[in-house]
C-alpha cells in the first residue's frame, strides 16, 4: 500500500479505468491498489503526477539503458523526425543499424527489422517452420517470448503475474505445437527430442530467463541446447529482446559462448522507440521474402526514428558501459544478499550483467516451477517498502530489474536505504 501523497494518481486511474483497459495499455504496468501515473522522466528517475521522484530500475522494463530521455539519442531523434517520420522506402539509416547488429551479434549476418519483440519471435518461429518444413517447437515453461499465440502457453511476465499463463482465445489446435519444457532440466529435452526430432522445427530459449524474475542457465545448458539442436536438424533460436546487448556487447551468445542460428531482439535496440528484429545465418534469413517464400512485412518496419535512436543508443554501448552496469547491480544484489542475514528472511538473489531480482525462496531458482513457489506476498510488500521510500522495481516477483548508465553513486545509497527500509518492514 502506499504512504506517499498519490491522491492524483489515484484520480487518473479512476478516469483511465473507464476508457482503458484495466486503466492500462499493458497487463504489467497495473497493480493494486492502483499504479502511479508518470508525469515525466529523466536519467534513471521517473517523477509521477503528484510530484514523486523513484530511482528507476524497471526502465520501461528494459530498453532505456542509457537512463530516460538521454540527449545524444534525442537530439539525433529530433534532427530525424525534421526529415521524416516514416517512409514506405529504403533508407540509409537501416543498412547503418543493421551493419551494427551484425559486428556485434556472433550469430547475426542478415537482419530483418519489425517493431516489437513479438513481431520478433512470432517470425522467427515462422522462419524455422517454413524451413524445416516441421510445425513443432520447444519453449520453456514461464519463458516470455511476446503476446502471440505460439508461445503464450506456460508463459512468464505479465501473463504469471496476472494469474493467465495460458490464454484463453488460443485455439488448442495451435499450442498442441508447442512442447513445454523445463529450463536447465537436460534428460526431458534429450528424451523429447529422441521421440520427436522429426517434428521439431526450433527450440526457443532465454538465455538467461528474464520474465520469471532472473534465472541463470546452469553449467553449460546452453552449450547442450546448441548440440542437441545441430546433432538433429532443429534451429536454434536465442530470444535475445532482454539480453541482447545488455550481456556484452555481443549479447548473451558472446557472453556464454554460444552461437545460435537465430536471434530476436528488441528494447535497447530501439533506444526507448518500437522495434524489434530476427538476425541470423545468411542462409538461413535469406528465406523471408522478398528473397524468400516466407511471409513477414511491416508497415512500419525499419522506421527511422526508432533505427535512429537506435544508432545513437548502441553508440554508447562501450566496454565501460559494461563495467559500470554490472558493478552497479552487483552491488545492489549484495546488499540484497546483507539485509537477508541481517533481518534473517529466506531469499535466494541473482545478478548477472545489469540484471539483478531477489526471490522471496529458500531454494535454488533454476526453472519456473521453483519460481512459482516464492512468496510473492513478501515481494508485494518489499515492492511497496521501496516505492514508498523512493524506488521503483518492476511490480511482480516475475519480472527483474536493470541497471543503467544514468545511476549516480548517490542513487544507489538512495537505494540501499530503501532497501534496508523495506526489508525492516517483512518483519
Ligand atoms: N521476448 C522477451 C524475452 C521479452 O522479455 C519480451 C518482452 O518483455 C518479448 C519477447 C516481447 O517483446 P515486446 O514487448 O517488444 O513485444
Amino acid at each position: 500500500m502506499y504512504t506517499i501523497k498519490t491522491e492524483k494518481s489515484e484520480k487518473l486511474y479512476n478516469e483511465a479505468k473507464k476508457c482503458l483497459v484495466g486503466g492500462v495499455n499493458s497487463p504489467v504496468r497495473a497493480f493494486k491498489p492502483y499504479p502511479f501515473f508518470v508525469k515525466s522522466a529523466n536519467g534513471c528517475h521517473l517523477i509521477d503526477e503528484d510530484d514523486n521522484t523513484y530511482i528507476d530500475y524497471c526502465l520501461a522494463y528494459g530498453p532505456m539503458v542509457l537512463g530516460h530521455a538521454n540527449q545524444e539519442v534525442l537530439y539525433k531523434v529530433r534532427e530525424q523526425m525534421d526529415l521524416g517520420t516514416a517512409y514506405g522506402v529504403p533508407a540509409k539509416k537501416e543498412i547503418e543499424l543493421a551493419k551494427e547488429v551484425i559486428n556485434r551479434i556472433p550469430c547475426a549476418e542478415m537482419v530483418r527489422f519489425v517493431n516489437s519483440g513479438t513481431e520478433a519471435t512470432m517470425s522467427a518461429i515462422r522462419l524455422a517452420r517454413g524451413i524445416t518444413g516441421k510445425n513443432k517447437i520447444i519453449k520453456f515453461d514461464g519463458a516470455y517470448h511476446g503476446a502471440h499465440d505460439y508461445v503464450l502457453v506456460k508463459s512468464g511476465s505479465g501473463a504469471l503475474t496476472h494469474g493467465s499463463p495460458n490464454s484463453p482465445g488460443i485455439p488448442a489446435d495451435t499450442t498442441k505445437n508447442t512442447i513445454l519444457l523445463p529450463f536447465n532440466n537436460r534428460e526431458l529435452m534429450e528424451k523429447t527430442i529422441y521421440e520427436q526430432k522429426d517434428e521439431i522445427a526450433c527450440i526457443i530459449v532465454e538465455p538467461v530467463m528474464g520474465n520469471v524474475g532472473c534465472i541463470l542457465p546452469n553449467d553449460d545448458y546452453l552449450k547442450f541446447l546448441r548440440e542437441i539442436t545441430e546433432e538433429n536438424n532443429i534451429i536454434l533460436i536465442f530470444d535475445e529482446v532482454i539480453t541482447g546487448f545488455r550481456l556484452s556487447k555481443g549479447g548473451a551468445q558472446e557472453y556464454f559462448g554460444v552461437v545460435p542460428d537465430l536471434v530476436t531482439l528488441g528494447k535497447i535496440l530501439g533506444g526507448g522507440f518500437p522495434i524489434g528484429a530476427i538476425a541470423g545465418k545468411k542462409e538461413l534469413m535469406e528465406n523471408f521474402s522478398p528473397n524468400g517464400a516466407i511471409y513477414q512485412a511491416g508497415t512500419f518496419n525499419g522506421n527511422p526514428v526508432s533505427i535512429t535512436a537506435g544508432i545513437e543508443t548502441l553508440k554508447c554501448l562501450n566496454d565501460s558501459f559494461y563495467t559500470e552496469t554490472t558493478k552497479k547491480a552487483t552491488i545492489l544484489s549484495n546488499h540484497l544478499r546483507d539485509l537477508s542475514d541481517k533481518y534473517n528472511i529466506e531469499t535466494k538473489v541473482y545478478n548477472i550483467a545489469s540484471i539483478f531480482q531477489v526471490y522471496f525462496n529458500k531454494n535454488e531458482v533454476l526453472n519456473y516451477d521453483i519460481a512459482k513457489e516464492s512468496n510473492t506476498e513478501l515481494f508485494n510488500k518489499y515492492f511497496f517498502g521501496l516505492l514508498n521510500n523512493g524506488v521503483f522495481i518492476a511490480p511482480s516477483q516475475f519480472e527483474c530489474c536493470f541497471t543503467s548508465i544514468a545511476h549516480k553513486e548517490e542513487d544507489l545509497t538512495n537505494t540501499m536505504n530503501a532497501m534496508d527500509k523495506a526489508f525492516k518492514s517483512l518483519k
